[in-house]
């Protein structure tokens, strides 16, 4: 089991403190559930600065980060053109609640990069693009099911909470409690990479499904990638039956390849959500797509969506200035650094006998703690997940910092360098060894 103070905390008096305070102030100390370090144990760290791969918290301990903001900080942290983007923009006014020139520029950004994206609505969360992009099917298709699968996540939206990734598969909830029977009934969940169980809600109730939202490739269970074939056939079997595929590339999107995971496998959405590096690191997502689809939208269309601040100024600069500095050479160091995370992390695990596969999703990594390769999320919940926090830990204390969770992407950026990949590689051996010596409970 582990142990309620891990030896990683030894070092951050200051954090615990803070996690202290932070309690009696807010319901388990944090904005997001992951942050709570719940199924790793020990404190989380309070961060208080980033630059490039490295983040510092407020103990002063430096880590190398693979977690990357979960996923926006493409370029590093604090890349220069970012902040200065931010600061430019900041220093002509905060919010206007009007619409914008960087609106505009952000949304043809999106739209140059992701062919089948012909219209675009920015929205301030993950969660709202996926709740807006759902409602948008509903209202266009004028149908009301929608079909997700098995450990993917789409944000906290009530009719997409089911078997959900992320947070609630760290946290082992089935679904959650404030979720009515009501708003789960139109939700069918079926397992993910299964084309078959897929085919057959299409044969019995084809006519009354709106959409089908799928993460392009999975990231929220752990890194799966889509078998060969299956978002081609979710494609064919929405098309065929006059529903949406939603494309949730919140968590690929601009990271994976310029356009995301359509850059990779080349199937097209009718819908797609962004997020995260098309933020910058700012509060902003965006839903976009077809637009006979996209003009059933308010004000053009009667399907109602909107926001105080959506568009903010400040984040759509900061989200064009980090869409703009990841030139080629940025997705060719992201992949390259993925691959070499992999690889130090399995060597040193197959080094120690430690059953493992690393897996990866273009260059979303992670490592799940079983023989089998992983294809859904019954797969990834059969991995030995109690050899998960001893290994985090510590890498924790060797300056590394993984995703406190054995269900999330490890997320690298182009900034590592050759330094980073050393304090991760003298890291790695003995975070397998704490993997190796990890028992059952
Ligand atoms: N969709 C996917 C695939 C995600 O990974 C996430 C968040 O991790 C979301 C939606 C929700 O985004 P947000 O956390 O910005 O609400």
């Amino acid at each position: 089991m582990t142990p309620a103070n891990p030896a990683s905390d030894e070092s951050v008096p200051r954090s615990r403190e803070l996690f202290e305070r932070a309690r009696s102030v807010t319901p388990g100390g944090v904005n997001s559930p992951v942050r709570a370090f719940h199924s790793v144990g020990g404190s989380p760290r309070f961060m208080v600065r980033g630059e490039g791969p490295h983040l510092w918290d407020a103990d002063g301990n430096r880590y190398v980060d693979l977690v990357s903001s979960w996923g926006p900080m493409i370029n590093g942290h604090a890349h220069p053109d970012v902040v200065r983007a931010v600061r430019d923009a900041a220093s002509e006014g905060l919010s206007f609640g009007t619409p914008g020139v960087g609106e505009i520029d952000l949304a043809q950004e999106i739209i140059d990069r992701v062919l089948p994206v012909e219209q675009v609505r920015l929205v301030n969360s993950g969660t709202e693009a996926t709740m807006s992009a759902v409602r948008l099917a509903r209202g266009f298709t004028e149908r009301r099911k929608v079909v997700k699968f098995a450990g993917c996540y789409h944000g906290h939206v009530d009719a997409l909470l089911a078997s959900a990734g992320s947070g609630v598969a760290t946290l082992g909830l089935p679904t959650t409690p404030g979720v009515t029977g009501a708003q789960a009934a139109d939700t069918l969940v079926l397992p993910y990479n299964d084309l078959d169980a897929v085919r057959q809600v299409f044969a019995e109730q084809g006519d009354e499904i709106a959409c089908v939202i799928t993460e392009a490739a999975a990231g929220n269970m752990g890194a799966v990638a889509p078998a060969p074939g299956f978002n081609a056939g979710l494609k064919e079997l929405t098309s065929a039956h006059g529903a949406l595929l939603i494309m949730d590339e919140v968590m690929t999107g601009f990271r994976v390849s310029r356009a995301g995971w359509f850059g990779i496998d080349g199937v097209a959405g009718d819908l797609y959500t962004f997020g995260k590096v098309m933020s910058g690191g700012l509060p902003a997502a965006a839903f976009g797509g077809r637009a006979d689809v996209m003009s059933k939208l308010a004000p053009s269309g009667p399907v109602y969506q909107a926001g105080t601040l959506a568009g903010n100024p400040i984040a759509v600069a900061a989200g064009l200035a980090n869409l703009r500095a990841a030139d080629d050479a940025v997705y060719e160091a992201l992949d390259r650094n993925a691959r070499r995370l992999g690889e130090l992390l399995g060597e040193a695990l197959t080094a120690e006998g430690v059953p493992h596969q690393v897996a990866v999703a273009g260059n979303l990594t992670s490592v799940f703690f079983t023989e089998e390769p992983v294809h859904d999320y019954a797969g990834a919940q059969r991995q030995q997940t109690w050899r998960f926090p001893p290994f985090f830990h510590e890498l924790l204390r060797r300056g590394v910092y993984p995703p406190p969770s054995a269900f999330e992407s490890w997320f690298v950026n182009a900034a590592m360098d050759d330094a980073a990949f050393e304090t991760i590689a003298e890291a790695a051996p003995h975070a397998a060894k704490a993997a190796a010596r990890a028992e059952a409970p």
